[in-house]
């Protein structure tokens, strides 16, 4: 058996707000619980949106807090190769097909009618059956191709620690892009895989893309880490936290007078760790960690609070 390891997986396309901080100090305490390891792995796909600056500010945010990782911090985009190595496995089984279409033609088919309930945002096939003609006329158009799963409608369940279990559809899920960038789904479970990661902490708002995850894990052989998904944090109006809600940065909390101290009090208390009015430590708020007692529901944030 090798070591517990958890992981943070931020996208360095901003700085990191409060439901950010409060998944990733969930993702440290349950990994300090277990005396295991915590990485942090930076999802930096898209080269326009994701900058180093953010990169290191989310780092120096972190460890205001003590969330600090043990061991190198790794970037997605450096790993490209591995993500391919991937695809050309799956694609030596005939289990990647190319796709032509647009966003706007998935959209417009994916909203005729059809039998069997997809999952959101699930590709309806279209280019499945597409002949070596029609490729190559589509090729020569210009059209640039996205590599996709040759799924099967296969059902898989997860347990998850905190949704407990979740079972949806794997469609056909996009494993490269049509710009040549590795998609998120693939390159989640390829870099999870070679960093040894046992523990994945992270917003339910990847709940529904977990089964697409675990079944390419199964597809290439990869053992399923435990999942815990954890309720976002929105704010009054019940949306995700944006810049509308306020201070909701640790910059902009410390321009309130919270410092990094009083956002992780903050936040243990949101988790019912700790009084709002208490001294605490990250380790300290671990020892009194469990999933059991993790809130079930989002954590409404108001900046009046502050
Ligand atoms: N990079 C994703 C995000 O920023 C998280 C991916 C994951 O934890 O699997 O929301």
């Amino acid at each position: 058996m090798g070591a517990m390891r958890g992981r943070f997986a931020p996208s360095p396309t901003g700085v990191l707000h409060l439901g950010n901080l409060r998944t990733a100090l969930v993702a440290w305490m349950s990994v300090a619980a277990q005396n295991g390891e915590w990485l942090v792995r930076m999802e930096d796909l898209d080269p326009f949106t994701s900058s180093r600056l953010h990169e290191q500010q989310q780092l120096r945010d972190l460890a205001a807090m003590g969330l600090v990782p043990d061991g190198p911090v790794v970037r997605q985009s450096e790993r490209f190769e591995l993500h391919r190595h991937a695809v050309a496995e799956l694609d030596g089984r005939g289990l990647v097909y190319q796709c032509f279409c647009t966003r706007r033609e998935i959209r417009e088919a994916s909203s005729a009618p059809h039998g069997d309930p997809m999952p959101d945002g699930a590709y309806p096939g279209t280019c499945r059956r597409l002949s070596a003609a029609d490729r190559s006329r589509m090729a020569s158009d210009g059209r640039p191709a996205a590599l996709r799963l040759r799924a099967h409608g296969e059902r898989v369940a997860v347990a998850d620690r905190v949704a407990g279990v979740v079972e949806g559809m794997v469609d056909d899920v996009v494993l490269v892009r049509n710009d040549g960038v590795p998609a998120y789904n693939l390159a989640v479970v390829v870099d999870d895989h070679l960093q040894g990661v046992t523990e994945v902490v992270r917003g339910d708002d990847l709940l529904s893309s977990t089964p697409r995850q675990v079944h390419l894990q199964q597809l290439l052989g990869y053992a399923t880490p435990a999942y815990a998904h954890v309720p976002l944090v929105v704010g009054e109006d019940g949306q995700r936290l944006t810049k509308r809600h306020g201070a909701i940065t640790m910059a902009e909390l410390a321009d309130r007078g919270v410092d990094a101290a009083g956002v992780l009090t903050m936040l243990g208390a949101s988790l019912g760790l700790c009084r709002v009015d208490e001294q605490v430590t990250a380790a300290e708020l671990a020892d009194r960690f469990s999933f059991d007692h993790l809130p079930r529901s989002a954590w409404i944030w108001s900046d009046t609070m502050v």
